[in-house]
């Protein structure tokens, strides 16, 4: 019923674009951030992915990102991500704007994803700013705790944003454009509790949320649909696929 009923949202409403969370790559496997089995119910972030831990001891930090970019690339993307790249293909998504890192989406074969948080695709040097692709972080992490600066040897930073850094400008930008211009933001799998993305769905004419457990903004969406991201957007599939919406 209820995904009858977002099927019937996403084609009224165009352009859509989807903003997603953690919660749509737990059914990878990769655990989110804030549920009882998330990451921080393990560690401390500011300890491990802030800006300001990094600074003061990046080991630390790289020992962190190092088991995490292991985890993530042998993660698979799921029927979420596969069901969200099919609705773009089919022209009823616009884009993607994701604050996952673990490049899920475009391995669904989303093309249009606007990475808010950064991603693992690459490392970053503070000093130069020289970006060094992920497979030769993780060659240079197989001999020495910390990756360096292939050009000017300075410590690299993990490609995504710490705790205490500022978004990427351009990524926000975009993102702030595309809700904007969108009469749905469809949200999947996100608290809603990290800002500035969690104000992005407030810009637009109106939003849907896909989230199991609650949001900051379930008051205000048209519609929400407690449950989990994979089953729901695969039904959302179907009734688009079997007509059953106009
Ligand atoms: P969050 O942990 O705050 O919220 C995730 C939400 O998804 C929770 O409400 C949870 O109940 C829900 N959820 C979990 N599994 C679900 C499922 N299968 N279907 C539907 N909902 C499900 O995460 P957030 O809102 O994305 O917070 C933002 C931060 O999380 C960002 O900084 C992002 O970079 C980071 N993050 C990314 C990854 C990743 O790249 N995969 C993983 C963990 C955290």
């Amino acid at each position: 019923m209820s995904a009858a009923a977002l099927a019937e949202l996403i084609r009224e409403r165009q352009p859509c674009v989807v903003l997603t969370g953690a919660g749509v790559s737990t059914e990878s496997g990769i655990p989110d951030f804030r549920s009882d089995t998330g990451i921080w119910a393990e560690v401390d972030p500011f300890e491990v992915a802030s800006i300001h831990a990094f600074r003061r001891d990046p080991d630390r930090v790289w020992s962190f990102y190092r088991e995490r970019i292991h985890l993530l690339l042998e993660a698979q993307p799921n029927a979420a991500h596969e069901a969200i790249a099919t609705l773009e293909r089919s022209g009823l998504v616009q884009a993607v704007v994701t604050q996952n890192i673990d490049l899920l989406h475009s391995r669904a074969g989303s093309r249009d994803v606007v990475e808010v948080h950064g991603s693992i695709r690459s490392a970053q040097c503070l000093g130069c700013l020289w970006s060094e692709p992920a497979d030769a972080v993780l060659a240079q992490l197989e001999a020495a705790a910390t990756p360096s600066c292939p050009q000017c040897g300075e410590v690299l930073k993990p490609g995504v944003v710490l705790f205490g850094e500022l978004l990427p400008a351009a990524a926000m930008e975009r993102a702030t454009h595309l809700a904007r211009s969108a009469r749905l933001v469809l949200v999947v799998g996100s608290s809603l509790e990290v800002w500035p993305v969690a104000g992005l769905p407030l810009e637009a004419r109106g939003f849907a949320i896909v989230n199991r457990g609650p949001t900051a903004l379930d008051e205000q969406a048209l519609l929400k649909v407690d449950a989990g991201a994979g089953e729901t957007l695969r039904a959302v599939l179907d009734c688009l696929e079997e007509g059953l919406v106009s």
